[in-house]
């Protein structure tokens, strides 16, 4: 399935198999005449969720080549999904491609499939200059890493999302420099969706 998007976060593409998932998950809001030319912020759901791919959309305009796996929901059945993201056209649009990933592979089990790693992940920091995301291991590291080791699209919901400072930018500010609280309330605010 291939999705993609222009400098304006527009779908500007839909593939012949969006069509056929659409239809299977009787998702008629997912009908191209109802996405095409309407932003992807407008049809995925959750904040957490629009949160992370907003990270990732920007990752990939910056020329990252971003990988994960998911779990999409489809008919009741949960169903594991590769998900590829890149950049096109000089960076602007975004390619969004995913595939069902078969049973007989070796990584066709969901890291988390229930609730188990949760609790123990249920606030993930994201440092409100670079980006990064600290895992529990105390490491920062780009979004899409903390994607695919977390497996954050691999979970009922995705954890909840707080911003913090990573101590690299820490020391780049010179420790406690004022900006800090206001810097991360306009990207909480970025971040509800309320504003760009
Ligand atoms: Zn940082």
């Amino acid at each position: 399935m291939v999705y993609i998007i222009d400098a304006a976060d527009r779908v500007i593409h839909l593939d012949e198999d969006w069509v056929k998932c659409a239809g299977e998950m009787g998702r008629e809001d997912l009908a191209p005449g109802r996405i095409l030319g309407r932003t992807i912020w407008s049809f995925l759901h959750g904040i957490e969720t629009v949160h992370l791919y907003r990270l990732l959309v920007r990752r990939a305009r910056r020329g990252a080549q971003i990988e994960f796996r998911l779990v999409v929901k489809a008919g009741g059945e949960a169903q594991l999904r590769r998900m590829k993201i890149q950049a096109i056209a000089g960076g602007e649009s975004v390619v969004f491609e995913s595939s069902p990933i078969e049973a007989a592979e070796p990584d066709s089990t969901p890291l988390l499939s229930s609730g188990e790693g949760e609790a123990q992940e249920s606030l993930l920091i994201v440092c409100s200059w670079c980006d990064r995301v600290k895992l529990p291991d105390e490491t920062w590291v780009e979004v899409e890493q903390a994607v695919s080791r977390l497996g954050l699209f691999e979970r009922e919901t995705p954890p909840k999302l707080t911003h913090g400072v990573c101590e690299d930018c820490f020391k780049s500010l010179g420790g406690g420099d004022d900006r800090r609280d206001d810097r991360t309330t306009y990207l909480y605010v970025d971040a509800a969706g309320q504003s760009s």
